[in-house]
């Protein structure tokens, strides 16, 4: 069994997106938004900060309170789609109950949707076009299984999840290198059985899904899934002592997927239109 180390692979990530910011001909600029006092969304928020700066990206967090109305965040996006000075933008999710998620993912500008979330990116993908933009963890994901020089194309993948911020596009991107992709989710009968035969499994549910003998040696198990157990420790969908000895390649949780999806990040934060 090898371990998948996506804390290894994001520094050489970061490095690189360091590099090729220093040659740029301008800055990029990041600006996240943050609505409300989510503890979790502050966190997240300032470690987005932190590896911009690190890579040489400039970033600015901008506050709203919590009553914010959704007139005044798309006041606020329209301006920020319209300065030529900010080249990505992010609202952190999640946002408060009476603004329309899907109304303001929209109103970024598909040019500076550095998370790849905006209807204009995730149509690209689903027709085959190249979107300005992957979501970061599904990225982050392909980034580690082609350092580890893991062949996509040919694989049965199953996908368990289906958010429209990882299972979708990590569905579509799988697709888009002709793997053949099975995607599972609360309704799937029988998920172990799609587990046992797949070749690549990416787990992004939240809970202890995948746990079951693996029948295919060569397999290759990437956990998204990232909570707390009941002893408070964090953990993944993966239980990765039962699991690891019967398949090829393993993340771990944490220092897998995590650290990945934040040099996908900047490194789409690095990309200016
Ligand atoms: P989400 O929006 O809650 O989606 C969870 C998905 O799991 C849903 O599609 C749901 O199916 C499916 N599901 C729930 N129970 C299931 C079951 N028993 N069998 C099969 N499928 C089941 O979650 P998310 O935002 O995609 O995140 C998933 C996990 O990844 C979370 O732990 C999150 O913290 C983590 N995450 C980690 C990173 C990272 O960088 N490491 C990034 C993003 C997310 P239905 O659609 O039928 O309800």
């Amino acid at each position: 069994m090898i371990l998948l180390d996506g804390k290894k692979t994001s520094l050489k990530i970061l490095e690189e997106v360091k590099k090729r910011v220093a040659e740029l001909s301008r800055t990029p600029h990041l600006v996240v938004i943050l609505v409300g006092d989510n503890v979790a969304s502050r966190i997240y928020v300032n470690n987005k900060k932190k590896a911009a700066e690190k890579v040489g990206i400039k970033s600015t967090i901008i506050e709203f309170a919590s009553d914010i109305t959704e007139t005044d965040l798309l006041n606020k996006i329209s301006e920020l789609n319209n300065d030529n000075d900010i080249t990505g933008i992010l609202v952190q999710l999640p946002l408060p109950e009476h603004i329309n998620r899907s109304k303001i993912i929209s109103a970024i500008s598909p040019k500076k949707d550095v998370d790849g979330f905006n209807p204009e990116n995730v149509g690209r993908l689903a027709v085959g076009m190249e979107p300005y933009f992957y979501p970061a963890t599904p990225q982050g994901i392909i980034m580690l299984l082609d350092e580890y020089g893991i062949k996509i194309e040919g694989k049965n993948a199953v996908v368990i999840g289906r958010s429209n911020i990882v299972g979708k596009p990590m569905a579509q991107m799988l697709l888009k290198r002709n793997a053949t992709v099975t995607i599972c989710h609360s309704f799937t009968q029988d998920l172990d059985n799609k587990i046992k035969t797949a070749d690549i499994v990416v787990s992004a549910v939240g809970k202890k899904i995948v746990r079951c003998k693996m029948g295919n040696k060569n397999s290759v198990l990437i956990d998204v899934g990232i909570f707390r157990d009941s002893n408070g420790k964090l953990t993944g969908d993966i239980d990765f002592d039962f699991v690891s000895p019967d398949c090829k390649y393993i993340t771990p949780v944490p220092g897998g997927v995590g650290p990945m999806t934040i040099a996908s990040l900047m490194y789409n934060a690095s990309k200016i239109y």
